[in-house]
């Protein structure tokens, strides 16, 4: 009897022992699998972003944070861009504006739009810390050739002042360039008059023909409310922005030299002229001091 029950514990043993080592097996056979499957997914999410990249991600205005006083940031101020040896401070070189622009990209600034820039100024909140509204006067042809490419590149955005008058002309961008650029919303078109005349000594009844009918112009053929106005060759007075308020516009720039700031008048916004020879560096410092 005692035989028998020893016989069937050593048996016992033995059948738990095996179950035990198949089970054993078994989890070093699966577990490597799974293991692996999981450093390929997590992989992919690592390496996603690198390859696409996104600078910082555009937020919804109800997302953005609040500002504690008085908001400013630097509205830039292009014209131009082409290489030129002529002296011509308006024209600043592709190549020069491509590290300029790459300098953003790796400092991660966040480019504002139209809307976005009203935004800060008149709610006192920020989508980031380190911001920038780059501008465009005039509507010249090379924008669309040059800095369109290029803000594409580096996922920036800006805005181009266009003079309504200038529809046709060689030396700048047509109707179907500007809706396409519209369209992909890198840049936006705002305006700069009609015909590009110093407003403050213009007579009541011009400066509204100015400002109306461009206003006019681009809310219907690019189906918008224009927002901005820029005033050609920065010249303009309290007349001017007056009549600017009462022709709809929410805000306008001028070529007043500083920073921009949400507790000054939104008639008169300053902006930072970018002359010819900042290279990534020289760039970095006007754009940090
Ligand atoms: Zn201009």
């Amino acid at each position: 009897m005692k035989k028998w029950i020893w016989l069937l514990s050593i048996i016992l043993v033995i059948e738990l022992g095996l179950v035990g080592y198949f089970y054993v097996i078994k989890e070093f056979q699966t577990e490597p699998r799974q293991v692996a499957s999981t450093k390929v997914i997590s992989h992919i999410e690592k390496t996603v972003p690198k390859t696409n990249p996104v600078l910082i991600k555009k937020l919804p205005f109800k997302k953005w944070e609040d500002v504690e006083g008085p908001t400013s940031f630097p509205i830039l101020m292009y014209h131009s861009l082409m290489k030129s040896d002529d002296g011509n401070t308006l024209k600043i070189d592709p190549e020069e504006f491509e590290q300029q622009m790459k300098w953003l990209h790796d400092n991660q600034y966040y480019t504002l739009t139209t809307k976005e820039a009203y935004q800060v100024l008149s709610k006192n909140k920020a989508p980031s810390k380190k911001m920038v509204w780059l501008t465009f006067d005039d509507g010249y042809l090379n924008n669309y050739t040059e800095a369109f490419r290029i803000l594409k590149k580096y996922k920036l955005n800006g805005t181009i002042n266009y003079i309504t008058s200038k529809l046709g002309s060689s030396n700048y961008f047509s109707v179907e360039q500007m809706k396409e650029m519209k369209k992909s919303g890198v840049i936006d078109i705002q305006s700069h008059t009609v015909n590009h005349i110093n407003l403050d000594e213009q007579s009541d009844q011009q400066i509204k023909e100015e400002l109306i009918q461009s206003k006019k112009w681009l809310d219907e053929t690019l189906n918008q409310s224009t927002q901005l106005l820029c005033y050609p060759a920065g010249r303009y007075d309290e007349r001017v922005q007056l009549i600017a308020k009462e022709a709809g516009y929410d805000f306008a720039i001028t070529t007043d030299p500083g920073l921009a700031t949400s507790d000054e008048n939104f008639y008169s916004l300053k902006r930072v002229r970018i002359n010819p020879g900042l290279d990534y560096t020289a760039f970095g410092a006007v754009i940090t001091n």
